[in-house]
């Protein structure tokens, strides 16, 4: 079958996944039913912590709230959005939550803001991430159920609350914890929602996609993210929410699905501070990551954190000194090597300035890395998700481990196979990630020839010490 504008082929074709696209309970069925899984999570792992003298890392994978959220959930997210863009977006159950408060303000006429600038280039996203990857090395949110609670209804209570006072699906835009994630990693990815034929759109009159006055309509919404559908050339700030498919009469947007860092999609040269710099931590979590699968490396690692905290007397806070360590002071020792590496090949930018030149291409690298890692904890913990679903609260389980009358059941790969796989997606990643520095930016793409190496060796080298 043949595609419009050669983007890939559309999937609208197949007949039953358009029905599901233009059902008019499309996404709003799967959302509540996210909502609703969501919100017995939440309620599950209140005020649950790990049983006296159990370790509660262990205890993390029996609690069907934290297995789900932190070792299926989000692993899978990260693939998602390499493989698939922002698909998760589609279903996500906050975006229902902060539609459902939008209209609410809006009928109570609560006056509604909109983002300003700063909101919008995600300043503040990356300051709740960060927050959030302190709160993991500093006080386990992921091994305990009880934060993972608090964290899952401060997200619900977030998104209604920005839904109600501002306006355009601001909490998506502008608040969202893993937006800027989802935007970096899925620009990528295989499935896209595009305009077909140029000359559709232009002779097109109604141009139901955009017009502001079906924005708050339920079905065939103008683009809720206030996005213009026709000339959709990156899958940045799409939601994949398939409204725009829907509010199109002429039958001209596609959902397309594609090979890898399609050729035809618009790339920056030049990316944001706020995404550079999110990038950047981001790289550093990721290594402080793949080096927990290997002892000798997360030794080397943590060396000076751990001598830091002990020589100062601030063991107590370790924790939180390796997250600042791990987010912020190693990043930028290794950012700092990167664009000084860039530097010495063109010198038309300061050695900081580089970061927004090499960033969105080196995070092809740092999301396969990711990748890696989820790979690794999908595998071993999935195994614990029959006793979860039996003993939710996984107290039981837990201390039947403890006791050796329940065995710890099985990772389903060997982690020398999930090496493997990882130093292949790396090794992936570097290709991909040396071709978007090239289709970006054709005359300086050999700055990156070097910087690229670095990263993939650094991460192949961690990864083949996994056994
Ligand atoms: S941006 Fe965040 S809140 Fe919005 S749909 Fe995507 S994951 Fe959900
Ligand atoms: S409504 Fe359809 S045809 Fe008209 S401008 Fe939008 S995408 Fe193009
Ligand atoms: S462009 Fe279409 S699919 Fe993407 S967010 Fe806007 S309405 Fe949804």
């Amino acid at each position: 079958m043949s595609s419009s504008n050669n983007q890939g082929f559309n999937l609208l074709r197949i007949r039953a996944i358009r029905a599901i696209i233009v059902w008019s309970w499309f996404p709003y069925i799967i959302q509540i039913l996210m909502l609703l899984v969501f919100t017995a999570l939440a309620v599950n792992g209140w005020g649950r912590f790990a049983p006296e003298g159990v370790n509660d890392k262990l205890y993390a994978k029996t609690n069907i709230t934290n297995l789900l959220i932190w070792g299926l959930w989000w692993p899978s997210m990260v693939w998602t959005a390499v493989l698939f863009g922002r698909a998760w977006c589609m279903i996500c159950p906050l975006e229902l939550i902060a539609n459902g408060t939008e209209r609410l303000g809006r009928k109570l006429r609560i006056r509604q803001f909109i983002l300003n600038k700063w909101l919008r280039s995600g300043w503040l996203i990356l300051v709740i991430y960060a927050m959030i990857q302190l709160f993991v090395a500093g006080a386990h949110l992921h091994r305990v159920p009880s934060y993972t609670s608090i964290f899952l209804w401060s997200l619900l209570g977030m998104a209604g609350l920005v839904g109600f006072f501002f306006k355009d699906r601001a909490f998506c835009r502008g608040f969202c914890p893993v937006g800027l994630l989802l935007s970096s990693y899925g620009r990528g990815g295989m499935l896209a929602v595009r305009a077909g034929a140029n000359q559709v759109c232009s002779d097109c009159t109604g141009k139901d996609c955009i017009m502001a006055c079906n924005r708050t309509k339920l079905y065939g919404r103008s683009c809720p993210s206030l996005l213009n559908p026709p000339k959709l050339n990156s899958n940045r700030d799409c939601l994949v929410c398939g409204q725009c498919i829907k509010s199109c009469n002429p039958d001209n947007m596609q959902l397309v699905l594609r090979h890898p860092f399609h050729p035809s999609d618009m790339r920056e040269s030049f990316t944001s501070w706020p995404i550079t710099l999110f990038i950047l931590m981001v790289s550093g979590f990721v290594t402080g990551e793949l080096c927990s699968e290997w002892k000798a490396a997360q030794h080397i690692f943590l060396w000076l954190p751990e001598h830091f905290a002990v020589s100062t007397g601030l063991s107590s806070i370790g924790g939180w000194i390796e997250g600042v360590w791990m987010i912020g002071i190693y990043p930028i020792m290794l950012w700092l090597l990167l664009g000084a590496i860039s530097f010495c090949k063109n010198r038309d930018t300061s050695v900081i300035g580089n970061w927004r030149f090499l960033a969105l291409p080196l995070v092809v690298i740092v999301s396969a890395g990711h990748m890696a890692k989820g790979l690794a904890k999908f595998v071993s913990w999935t195994g614990f998700l029959p006793g979860a679903i039996k003993d939710p609260s996984g107290v039981n389980t837990i201390l039947g481990i403890s006791s050796k009358v329940i065995p710890i059941p099985a990772s389903l790969l060997s982690l020398s196979v999930v090496s493997f796989v990882g130093m292949a997606l790396v090794i992936a990643g570097m290709y991909f990630a040396y071709r978007e520095a090239k289709l970006a930016n054709p005359e300086k793409y050999h700055k990156i020839r070097a910087p690229v190496l670095l990263l993939g060796i650094l991460f192949i080298v961690i990864i083949s010490g996994w056994r």
